[in-house]
């Protein structure tokens, strides 16, 4: 494969048959997926050729349902949730703890624990594969080749009695078995490099108990980029780092994302760094889905009471006074969800109506909010404070 005069993919030659079937580079990807294909003997009508040539979002989650056994009954952790990732994008997904962001993430690798936790129902294809049906010797090959996921905690994510070029030369070996060790070596140190870390080869020699926060972090962002995935989840990347080496994890992930053309999913509770780093936004609430927009229209016009309490609780940058808001309570434990709208424990609008489950419906072009009273605004009209939830020119 060549753009521009430069090779991207099949050196050494490699069957066409194997970069069609399974591309690696991004952009034979999206050369391959516009190759019509024999179907059931016959080349495609005009008008499957059209569907075809869509672009094809690389994760679509349907209706996922992820729910645990405990002495306590079915804990609930995520209960029908649909989105979906496009390449080159960044969808941030937030929501207080124990709201099932990071439950969901796992599950699109297969990796929560079962027993006690299992799939219940929906659907995770990625690139139009089911995920949640392949083999587990298919799963390994997805996890990390073409998905890689960031973890929470880098101080405790890395092998404290390996060094680091050893951990990263592991993740290489394990994806590209024909490599010899020194090859893998000097791919590891490009992948230290590529991270901004300073003098790589030295570092390759040092141990997790050497490394900052931000240093470690930047070792396990390399170790889930170096098999050069499509897809990268990141679970609160930057919980545990100081502001200033936040922003500069979170610059990076943004200069890899134009470089490789990854589609992200950035799992957090930090609104601000949704606003400055996503395209597009989902708010998880009780393991289902309350609002979801465009990053920058659910910032100028959140609808949800949920959403407009998570923004409420920001400081604001002008200083003005005042005490800031704070959402009573607590999210309720996955196994004690109250029936009808999951929220309506903590939410000052709550109705009678309430009392049934609102659906994820849309109020304007790809902004989806569950709740009632967007469907009643009279409902809303007798309260006059500042922060009700249907009051935009969007409703
Ligand atoms: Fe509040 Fe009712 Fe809307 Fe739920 S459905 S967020 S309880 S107003």
């Amino acid at each position: 494969m060549l753009q521009a005069g430069m090779k991207m993919c099949g050196a050494p030659p490699v069957k066409a048959r194997r970069v069609s079937g399974y591309p690696r580079h991004n952009r034979n990807f999206g050369l391959t997926s516009r190759i019509c294909r024999v179907k059931d003997g016959a080349w495609c009508s005009s008008a499957e050729r059209e569907v075809m040539l869509e672009p094809a979002p690389l994760l679509e989650i349907d209706d996922l349902r992820v729910y645990f056994k405990t002495d306590e009954g079915v804990a609930r952790a995520v209960d029908g949730v649909g989105l979906r990732v496009d390449s080159g994008r960044c969808l941030g997904v937030v929501g207080e703890s124990g709201c099932g962001k990071s439950v969901m993430g796992l599950s699109i690798l297969g990796l929560v624990p079962a027993p006690p936790g299992f799939v219940a129902g929906g659907a995770v294809r990625f690139r139009g594969r089911d995920l949640l049906s392949l083999p587990n010797r298919e799963m390994r090959r997805v996890r990390g080749r073409e998905i890689a996921m960031v973890f929470q905690e880098p101080m405790t994510s890395l092998n404290p009695v390996l060094n680091i070029g050893d951990q990263i030369v592991e993740a290489v070996l394990a994806h590209q078995r024909r490599l010899r060790r020194r090859e893998a070596w000097e791919m590891a140190c490009e992948a230290l490099a590529s991270v901004g870390m300073a003098s790589p080869e030295i570092r390759m020699a040092s141990y997790p108990h050497h490394l900052s926060g931000g240093m470690k972090q930047r070792v396990m962002i390399a170790m889930a980029l170096v098999a050069r995935p499509a897809l990268l989840i990141a679970d609160e990347p930057t919980t545990a780092l100081d502001v200033t080496i936040q922003a500069q994890i979170l610059e990076l992930l943004e200069r890899l994302r134009a470089e490789m053309g990854l589609g992200v999913m950035l799992i957090t509770h930090d609104l601000a760094v949704v606003a400055e780093n996503t395209d597009d936004v989902v708010v998880m609430y009780a393991g289902k889905l309350a609002e979801c927009a465009p990053t920058s229209r659910l910032f100028d016009n959140p609808v949800h009471p949920y959403t407009r309490g998570l923004l409420a609780s920001i400081p604001p940058l002008d200083g003005s006074p005042g005490r800031l808001e704070a959402i009573p309570g607590m999210v309720p434990r996955p196994h004690e969800f109250p029936s009808g709208c999951r929220f309506k424990n903590r939410c000052r609008w709550a109705e009678a109506i309430c009392d049934e489950e609102p659906v994820l419906a849309p109020i304007e072009e790809g902004h989806l909010v569950a709740c009632h009273l967007v469907a009643r605004p009279a409902l809303t009209r007798r309260d006059a404070g500042q922060n009700r939830p249907c009051d935009t020119g969007a409703i």
